[in-house]
């Protein structure tokens, strides 16, 4: 900013003025911005615009739990959810429009890979939900999202410098100085990566692992095949050295059948005397033609307490939403399956 301000003949501290307009205000319009002086102002008119994706779909829950479905051009959309609870507010938010890795029990995997998403239009979800969020209910006193969580549609690490600059916007304190404590990093297990963002802008981790074993991992999150388990635990250990927790998420989403006995809860306690971890265990959100189903109530409780027997923090995630599809990439799915791998998958089910 600073250096747009000062290529256009303006003083280098107009940036900060207009940061706070833009990411403490809320405001787009650069006409509004009523201490900056009225040259400056006519620069951006001239040369800016502030942009965000645009909201196609927006579903309120009856649990709370708010739903966009945004466009970002060329028929693409995207996801974000954000989830509030009793002393935070978390936004969900994407990285890429759909997703090349092709876990099998994931909808945003299913439409295939279209685009990463510019690191503008990552913090643009941020800044969008927090405006949205403010001109509804004029209750807040803060800004609502305390949390973001990069677990929407996509592999945030396969975007990787795009990712990186939305990060440092969001932990700048001109910007939405975020706590690298309460921005998560979920990803599918891309080791060099892990150790990049290590080095790079060290936030808190959360791994989706899905199974105990690299057997049952091959099938469920196919990226195993490039980065196994024991390469995985390693960059876990590493990142640890320099996250802002010490400890990794650990995801794992719950499949009838599939990963959900005692023994591989039993198995899992293995891994995590690896590496300090807790489990979130996520009750799966069936969509059509997954071929999975949910585990019952009466399993996950079971899983559960092996873990905890091990003194393992685990918890299940709540199930939010359900009324609006909130599991990711079922909404954008509905709009748009760009490969027709549902097609093809039904075909075979069939
Ligand atoms: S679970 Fe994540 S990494 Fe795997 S296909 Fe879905 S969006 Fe991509």
């Amino acid at each position: 900013m600073a250096e747009f301000a000062c290529k256009f003949g303006h003083k280098s501290y107009r940036a900060n003025q207009l940061l706070r307009w833009i990411y403490k205000d809320y405001v787009s319009h650069f006409d509004e911005m009523s201490d900056i002086a009225k040259d400056f102002r006519q620069t951006l008119l001239s040369q800016a615009a502030v942009v965000t994706p645009e909201i196609k779909v927006d579903h309120l829950s009856d649990d709370g739990t708010r739903k966009w479905l945004l466009d970002v051009g060329a028929s693409n959309s995207i996801e974000m959810v954000f989830i509030p609870e009793d002393k935070r507010g978390t936004l969900c938010i994407s990285s890429q429009v759909g997703c090349t890795l092709e876990c099998t029990f994931c909808a945003t995997g299913r439409q295939g890979f279209n685009r990463n998403l510019s690191s503008g239009e990552i913090i643009g979800q941020l800044w969008l939900a927090n405006h949205k969020l403010l001109s509804d209910n004029q209750n807040y006193n803060e800004k609502p999202i305390t949390n973001v969580v990069m677990m929407g549609m996509g592999e945030p690490l396969t975007n990787y410098k795009n990712l990186v600059h939305a990060l440092e916007m969001m932990l700048d304190d001109h910007m939405f100085g975020l706590s690298r404590r309460r921005v998560t990093v979920s990803t599918s297990g891309l080791v060099p990566a892990i150790d990049d963002l290590r080095e790079d802008c060290p936030v808190s981790l959360a791994v989706s692992l899905h199974a105990p074993n690299d057997l049952l991992r091959n099938v469920l999150v196919p990226i195993n095949k490039k980065y196994p388990i024991k390469a995985l635990i390693s960059a876990c250990n590493r990142y640890i050295e320099k996250a802002p927790r010490d400890f990794i998420t650990f995801e794992y989403v719950m499949l009838s059948g599939v990963n959900d006995s005692l023994d591989q809860a039993k198995e899992l306690i293995k891994i995590a005397q690896q590496v300090p971890c807790k489990f979130n265990l996520i009750p799966f959100n069936p969509f059509p033609n997954s071929g999975y189903l949910c585990s019952a109530n009466k399993e996950i409780k079971q899983f559960k307490q092996v873990l905890m027997d091990a003194n393992i923090i685990t918890t299940v995630r709540k199930t939010r939403g359900d009324d609006i599809d909130a599991a990711c990439g079922q909404l954008a799915g509905q709009v748009n399956d760009k490969t027709k791998r549902t097609l093809k998958l039904k075909a075979a089910h069939d």
